[in-house]
């Protein structure tokens, strides 16, 4: 494994703690602007970051397949739905359809780049989901994704920086003071 994505394991295993926490607080008292504010840090986190240079989720992870995935990929193959099934996906714990192996079947290990970019899963073309609506539902999946994806790891630090737990007090209690 690269040295920087070992390295990131570590470093997001050590804040792990610290993200639960935080996410547990933010979900009580969630900013209005969280989504808009998670859309600049993403893209302003993409704009540096190279995934041709990482392609550490298509190495270690699986997307979900829908039906809609499974339809348009194997079309796009020229397999029948059921050889395609049959051949690359299983079913996990939580009844979704995943690749039964890592790295993906797809990905070229020598550019890290997409055998099916043009038909990719959704989940793969909306990954990290750091700019997904209602961000605060994803949550736990990012704590997770923090040790995939470096480009997550740093989101989520400057998110921390530009939206203080410390603030977060600060509103409760001023919200407070108003009702009194
Ligand atoms: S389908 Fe493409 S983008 Fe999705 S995990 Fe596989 S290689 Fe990566
Ligand atoms: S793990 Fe993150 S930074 Fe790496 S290729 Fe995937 S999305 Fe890009």
């Amino acid at each position: 494994m690269d040295k920087d994505l070992e390295n990131l394991q570590k470093l997001a295993q050590d804040v792990e703690k610290e993200n639960k926490k935080y996410f547990a607080t933010l979900k009580k008292r969630t900013p209005k602007n969280l989504d808009v504010v998670m859309q600049e840090l993403h893209d302003k986190e993409f704009e540096r970051t190279d995934c041709l240079t990482c392609g550490n989720c298509c190495k270690t992870t699986s997307p979900i397949f829908t039906d809609k995935d499974i339809e348009r990929i194997s079309k796009h193959l020229r397999m029948k739905v059921r050889d395609f099934t049959n051949q690359y996906l299983e079913r996990d714990s939580d009844d979704f359809m995943v690749l039964k192996s890592a790295p993906c079947t797809f990905l070229d290990e020598r550019d890290n780049t997409c055998f099916i970019y043009d038909v990719r899963p959704k989940a793969c073309a909306e990954y990290p989901h750091t700019n997904r609506r209602k961000f605060i539902q994803l949550t736990d999946l990012t704590v997770k994704n923090t040790e995939v994806c470096p480009a997550t790891y740093r989101i989520v630090e400057e998110l921390k920086k530009r939206i203080p737990l410390q603030s977060n007090k600060k509103v409760r209690r001023s919200s407070r003071e108003k009702k009194s």
